[in-house]
């Protein structure tokens, strides 16, 4: 009897055992999906492994294979099972995020096709194309719409012995070409002149024809770090590229992109934000027009199971543009991974399992496959940074911005002071608001960067000092003006506001600090005539308005632009001339021992928007801290007196690159029942790991969605066997979920937690 180990989206460790009905034996084979029972339901899983022992319980059988061929390659087999022991979660998980759902259910994906016409095969030839023509000769509507159709189908030419190939011609192009009805086609169809058949369409665009002489040429910093990155990989796998904004990082890019399709080699280039693939989606696609393609979670699923099915064929896109995700696809012959601004932390996927970094995926895809990886960015993450200044990565540096341009002025101002002089218009300093007010007149744009979406962040009555919070959740609630409400960012609730406060029955409610949506407010009634534009989640939410809002501010069309971290984020604008940061604080103050790499990565990327072509720019810092050494290191864009001090705090206090780190987090609806389990977690811990467990502790916002938290930390030391780490952490998790009481207690890991 054989057997076959089969995946299934089931958040359960391990496989699931089948034995193959001797019919379905030969077609058998690792990566072909099946349908198999599981207690009453059918699942569409995966098949990991065959094999012949017979296992110690009695196992069913297989219903049905699914596919011919495999779908998912052994590379992807054994990176899902890499993914599931090192980010602590059930492959099931794994497989559940790779697939896209049209393949993991049994509705059979359908193909769309499109109805095409052909020249019947008794007309092919110039005596009989003249039968066919006086047949129709009374019919003029129909003679005109066939002569069309012989036109586009070059019939009329290859008729006549020219040498061409015949073309296809889809009824729907022939309806638009000769402005004719379906009913024409019909008739000419009923007189067999022409005969239907159907394709199958691709939902992919691959129309542009690429044009690998369409590189810009590199200039002579940026063919030095070309050649640098490709003499570094001759010894190491990994480089990083530290590449200041607007030094070219991109052209680079394509030069490496166009090598390696020069040795027949896939790209895959993975971007922080889905957002961000349409800026470079255009560059891109000038030079590889249709050997490009496009991947990410937004994407129908239609679309995503085309691009799967493509990858597998026998013509697979040669560069895959795409977000997180797109390093599940399969490759067959992958040679270079780009990951482009790998410092943001949005390449962690956060929830649900499996919480991976797309970075090492990528970096142990690349290293199954024999692939090279550049990682870019003007920021480095501390873990790159190390990992290049010890010698494991490749590092390449490029500091000079294209055409000399000038990295722009930060000027620091004191607010904490300004507000004390009562100086402070709102949220705007007057340094600031000249600044603006001189770009608007001399027709450059301005951007203001917040980091708070919203109204105000939060509402509070002026004699009670109440503040509305969320029913679900441990905080408070932001007010959204325009739609007249309250809002958790956290569970998504809304609430009405109240017309006076339930404490003290006062109707002074007034929103406390600035949103996105206030300052938009503010500035408007400042700059009457300016064509403000906001950028943030909540003017984001539909398909095409991140497009829009980017297009029209490119264009000129919108002059100052408003917004969150999404403004941060390579983007790359010609007439900014004053970035304004309105409020470093709430970043340097954030509770997370990440604040300042984050802070300082905001600040310098936020601050890199401005002046990039002609003109030198100018940023505006709010402050009121401005003798924090991280600002002064932002105003000076020293990124080696900045990693040089992130790196010795985070060695005293011993913090990632110098640890690993392990955040396990408990959650109950009970309060009394996660606190009660969390400590006997940490207890039994403590005896197997020692003082590198921390806590519990209650998190920063200690309940989500009814559902009440606690946070442990485990800190583990480099080199650390992390096989025998895990085991400990499953088997610890496993017998407190099993105490009695605890049956509805929820237990997840979040390894490299970001
Ligand atoms: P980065 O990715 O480092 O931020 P980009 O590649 O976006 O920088 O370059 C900034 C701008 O300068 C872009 O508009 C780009 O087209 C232009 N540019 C950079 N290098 C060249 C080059 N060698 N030839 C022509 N234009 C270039
Ligand atoms: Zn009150
Ligand atoms: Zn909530």
């Amino acid at each position: 009897m054989r057997y076959a180990d089969v995946i299934l989206p089931l958040a359960i460790d391990g496989c699931f055992t089948y034995s193959i009905p001797q019919a379905m034996e030969s077609k058998a084979a690792c990566g072909i999906r099946v349908l198999v029972p599981v207690g009453k339901k059918k699942y569409v899983g995966v098949i990991s492994r065959l094999h012949d022992e017979q296992p110690a319980f009695r196992c069913r059988e297989m219903i049905m294979l699914l596919d011919e061929e495999p779908v998912v390659t052994d590379t992807q087999l054994r990176l899902w099972q890499w993914i599931a022991d090192y980010y602590m979660s059930a492959i099931g998980d794994v497989y559940a995020a790779a697939l896209p759902g049209g393949m993991k259910t049994i509705d059979a994906y359908k193909p769309k096709t499109e109805t095409c016409l052909a020249l019947a095969e008794q007309y092919q030839g110039k005596t009989e194309l003249h039968i066919a023509l006086n047949i129709l000769s009374r019919a003029k509507r129909q003679y005109e719409t066939f002569c069309d159709y012989l036109r586009l189908s070059h019939w009329d030419a290859i008729a006549d012995g020219a040498e061409e190939s015949q073309q296809e011609v889809t009824r729907e192009e022939l309806m638009n070409v000769s402005h004719c009805s379906a009913s024409v086609i019909k008739q000419l169809v009923d007189r067999r002149l022409l005969v239907t058949y159907e394709r199958e369409v691709g939902r992919l665009n691959n129309s542009s024809v690429p044009n690998l002489d369409n590189v810009k040429t590199l200039n002579t910093a940026q063919t030095e770090a070309y050649n640098n990155i490709l003499f570094s990989f001759m010894k190491k796998n990994v480089v990083l590229l530290h590449g200041v904004t607007s030094s070219g990082k991109t052209e680079i890019y394509i030069h490496l992109i166009k090598q390696a399709l020069e040795k027949r080699q896939q790209v895959l280039f993975l971007m922080p934000e889905i957002a961000l693939t349409v800026q470079m989606r255009e560059r891109l696609q000038r030079v590889f027009g249709s050997r490009l393609g496009i991947y990410h979670s937004k994407y129908s699923d239609t679309e995503r199971v085309e691009i799967w099915k493509k990858q597998l064929s026998s013509l697979p896109y040669d560069v895959i543009l795409g977000a997180r995700s797109a390093v599940l696809l399969p490759f067959t012959n992958l040679g270079l991974v780009i990951i482009d601004e790998e410092h943001e932390t949005s390449f962690k996927q956060q929830d649900p399992a499996p919480r991976y970094h797309a970075r090492s995926v990528a970096i142990m895809l690349a290293n199954m496959c024999g692939a090279k990886v550049l990682l870019g960015t003007a920021t480095p993450s501390a873990e790159s940074y190390s990992n290049a200044r010890t010698g494991k990565y490749g590092l390449v540096t490029l500091m000079q911005r294209y055409k000399d341009i000038q990295l722009p002025e930060i000027q620091v101002v004191d607010i904490k002071d300004l507000q004390r002089r009562k100086m402070m218009n709102g949220p705007f300093s007057p340094q600031l608001l000249t600044a603006v007010r001189e770009a608007l007149e001399s027709g450059e744009q301005a951007i203001l960067f917040q980091n708070r979406r919203g109204f105000a962040p939060m509402l509070e009555c002026k004699a009670c000092g109440w503040v509305p919070h969320c029913a679900h959740c441990d905080v408070s609630l932001t007010y959204h003006r325009s739609m007249e409400q309250l809002t958790c960012h956290y569970c998504g609730n809304t609430y009405r506001v109240p017309s006076a406060c339930p404490c003290c029955g006062s109707k002074e409610l007034f929103g406390q600090g600035y949103g996105t949506e206030k300052i938009e407010d503010h500035i408007a009634q400042i700059f009457p005539d300016a064509h403000i534009a906001r950028m943030d989640l909540d003017t984001t939410r539909t398909k095409n308005a991140y497009e829009r809002i980017i297009n029209d501010f490119s264009a000129g069309r919108t002059n100052l632009l408003i917004g969150t971290q999404m403004i941060s984020k390579g983007l790359d604008f010609d007439r900014v001339s004053v970035v304004g940061i309105l409020n470093a604080d709430p970043m340097l103050n954030y509770p997370d021992f990440r604040a300042y790499e984050h802070a300082f990565t905001m600040m310098s990327q936020v601050s890199g928007r401005a002046g990039r072509k002609g003109k030198r720019g100018l940023v505006i810092l709010q402050t009121k801290n401005p003798q924090l050494p991280v600002i002064t290191q932002v105003v000076r864009t020293d990124y080696d007196a900045f990693y040089a001090d992130l790196l010795d705090e985070r060695a005293a206090f011993n913090y990632p690159p110098y640890c690993h780190l392990v955040y396990i987090y408990l959650k109950h609806s009970k309060d009394s029942v996660v606190d009660a389990a969390a400590k006997e977690m940490g207890t039994r811990l403590r005896q197997l790991l020692g003082d590198r467990v921390l806590g519990p502790d209650k998190p920063a916002v200690a309940k989500v969605k009814a559902m009440n938290i606690r946070k442990i930390v485990i800190k583990l030391e480099n080199g650390i066997d992390m096989k025998r780490v895990r085991d400990c952490l499953h088997s610890v998790s496993s017998a407190v979920c099993s105490a009695s009481g605890n049956s509805s207690l929820q237990i997840y890991f979040d390894v490299d937690p970001m």
